[in-house]
């Protein structure tokens, strides 16, 4: 008896609010796109032998990238249709050239289904020509009349909302499609009703209230939250910096993001953000990825002039690449001038924007050293940082 799984991932809903433009199938939550998470969910079964995915033809790419480096029983991708209905069709008849005897059809936007959920629908395909994973309906339903009022309550009793993955005997279910495909009927929005309009047995089992459909933009938040629940607890990183540029012929300084006029400039190879430098540093520190000399070479004449906030962009990136928050960043500049004060507002909104966090996680604080050692001689400026990220655990 083989069993195989058929990924429904070729619909264009694209992920409401964000900025990536990706179809949502290809949208990131934690790490990893929705599409490898369902995939693996089934890869990893010990009941499932092949596992074929449906694409959007305009989407090999974004597949291809989802799928780097999946082991397991994965076939090429299908191409599918106009319609879900379609798509799931061709699906069918692209493992009809060695057909399985079972087949669990499943839709990308479920990446949390678990192998206990597949594993109760491939056990109820031994009884039924098919089963869905499905969950009694909890709330009270109500029927809406005219102008957004209720017009009544819909009996719940014996009510259940439907999931994937839907199993079936796989030649029962191709040819219901192909009957449906025949006779023109496009308006089925699952496969089990398809099943039921062919007159065949489908069991509900068990579904599971983790096994959400992502489809708005604050089902990929609550989608988040899950993960990292999964994850148990986010772990606070903390990462310090330090750096120190001398002073030179010049007519301003950059500190923080902000340009100060100043009766000399700084020197360094990049636009010599003291502050910034020793901020891309604690987000580095923070998880242990090096420091800006080894992601920025300054004898790489790319960065010659470079606005510093690229640093501090980069390093961010790399948090949240991770999957990690940063929770705060503090920045003390040490010098007898520049005056800092008038100027620390500012700093602070500008490296807010570079980090995408609330201006209220960043500070910036400045100190002379009483005339003391090279900032007291005015020689130079430095600056010290630290960044707190929280990482989740399963980071390592
Ligand atoms: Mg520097």
């Amino acid at each position: 008896m083989t069993t195989a799984a058929l990924i429904v991932a070729a619909g264009r809903g694209s992920r409401a609010g964000k900025a990536d433009g990706l179809p949502k199938q290809y949208a990131r939550i934690g790490r990893k796109p929705l599409l490898s998470r369902a995939i693996t969910a089934f890869t990893a079964h010990p009941e499932v032998d092949v596992v074929a995915v449906v694409i959007h033809p305009d989407d090999a790419l974004h597949y291809r990238a989802a799928t780097e480096g999946t082991t397991g029983p994965l076939l090429a991708p299908v191409n599918g249709g106009q319609t879900r209905q379609e798509s799931v069709r061709l699906g069918l008849e692209a493992l009809a050239s060695s057909p399985p005897d079972k087949v669990l059809i499943h839709d990308a936007a479920r990446p949390f289904v678990d192998g206990d959920v597949i594993g109760r629908v491939i056990k109820a395909l031994g009884e039924h020509a098919g089963a869905i994973a499905a969950l009694p309906v909890t709330d009270t339903l109500k029927r809406a009349g005219a102008s957004g009022t209720i017009a009544g309550t819909v009996e719940r009793a014996g009510l259940w909302g439907a999931q994937t993955p839907q199993g079936f005997r796989f030649e029962a279910i191709l040819d219901a499609h192909r009957r449906a495909a025949r006779e023109g009927r496009s308006d089925f929005t699952d496969d089990a009703s398809i099943a039921e309009w062919a007159g065949l047995d489908v069991a509900l089992v068990e579904g599971s209230s983790r096994n959400m459909k992502v489809t708005h933009a604050e089902d990929f938040a609550m989608a988040e939250r899950l993960l990292i629940s999964d994850s148990g607890l986010l772990e606070p990183r903390v990462g310090t910096g330090f750096d120190v540029h001398r002073f030179g012929p010049g007519d301003h300084v950059w500190l923080g993001g902000v340009r100060i006029a100043h009766s000399a400039g700084l020197v360094g190879h990049s636009d010599a953000d003291v502050a910034l430098h020793a901020l891309t540093d604690a987000l580095l520190g923070a998880i242990g990825d090096g420091d800006i000399g080894a992601h920025f070479p300054p004898s790489d004449p790319k960065w010659k002039g470079a606005a510093s906030h690229v640093f501090v962009e980069d390093a961010a990136a790399r948090v949240a690449a991770r999957g990690g928050r940063i929770a705060n960043v503090d920045v003390t500049l040490l010098c007898e001038a520049p005056r800092i004060g008038p100027h620390r507002d500012a700093m602070r909104e500008a490296i807010a924007g570079m980090l995408a966090i609330d201006v209220s996680r960043v500070g910036v604080k400045a100190t002379t050293t009483e005339g003391l050692g090279f900032t007291g001689r005015g020689e130079g400026i430095a600056a010290m940082a630290s960044a707190t990220v929280l990482l989740p655990i399963a980071a390592g």
